[in-house]
């Protein structure tokens, strides 16, 4: 598998929708995002996850100063930034390998799904997984995470928060058949090396994302 390459701001990535035994995965032009949140609230309203744990969520960075130099100038280094995140459906998905009830499996569109009727709720995948993307849910007693809109891409659609985006800035389809991008990375910000979980995320960056940010700089921890 080529990875780290490719990326794409379509709606849907490529074709083959519907048809299962890839690996598909999401793309991402950061430059395009807005934080509008509208990927997450669609997610949301989808799936009707009411007010507790979204599948999708916006990260929020911001940072940077005001300084004056030695002419009396001011200058800034200021910087905003969003990266909207669900599961990654990794090619090495460690919220797989550490579920103790054998709950969690990659199914033929390599989406890496939960059984709710074998979760017992143990949390030993949300702990796992570096991209925080399983979720508790109180109510229920066991873990929910984004399917990867299983059964809209298996009747040939693009998943709910994909195609809800304002500014075409998620994409979709087979990863390896995102459109090819020399910019595109798969970590940017504060997410954790790639190399963990291999995720199928390949993000297009902003300039900001690419420098060296602290936790400071994300804003809306409480959100995500
Ligand atoms: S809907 Fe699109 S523009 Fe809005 S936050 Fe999500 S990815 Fe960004
Ligand atoms: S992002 Fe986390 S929950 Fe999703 S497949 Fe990767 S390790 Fe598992
Ligand atoms: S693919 Fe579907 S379940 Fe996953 S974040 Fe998008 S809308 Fe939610």
């Amino acid at each position: 598998m080529t990875r780290a390459k490719a990326t794409s701001a379509s709606v849907v990535g490529t074709g083959a929708l519907g048809d299962s035994h890839h690996q598909f995965g999401f793309s991402f032009d950061q430059r395009r995002c807005t934080g509008c949140k509208t990927c997450e609230m669609a997610c949301r309203d989808y799936h009707d996850l009411g007010v507790g744990p979204a599948f999708r969520t916006v990260h929020e960075y911001a940072g940077g100063i005001w300084t004056q130099n030695d002419e009396g100038a001011w200058e800034h280094d200021v910087f905003a930034f969003y990266v909207s995140m669900s599961c990654n459906h990794c090619t090495n998905p460690v919220c797989l390998r550490f579920c103790t009830s054998d709950a969690i499996a990659k199914d033929d569109f390599g989406f890496v799904r939960v059984d709710v009727e074998r979760c017992t709720g143990c949390q030993v995948c949300a702990l796992s997984c570096p991209y925080h993307a399983p979720r508790f849910n109180e109510a229920s007693a066991h873990i929910e995470k984004c399917d990867g809109c299983h059964d809209r891409v298996a009747a040939g659609l693009g998943p709910i928060c994909v195609e809800a985006c304002p500014q075409r800035a998620l994409g979709f389809g087979i990863y390896d058949d995102l459109v090819d991008h020399p910019l595109a990375v798969e970590r940017v910000a504060l997410m954790p090396d790639p190399v963990i979980t291999q995720p199928n995320y390949a993000i297009e960056p902003c300039e900001a994302a690419l420098r060296a940010v602290g936790p400071d700089t994300l804003r809306n921890l409480g959100e995500i």
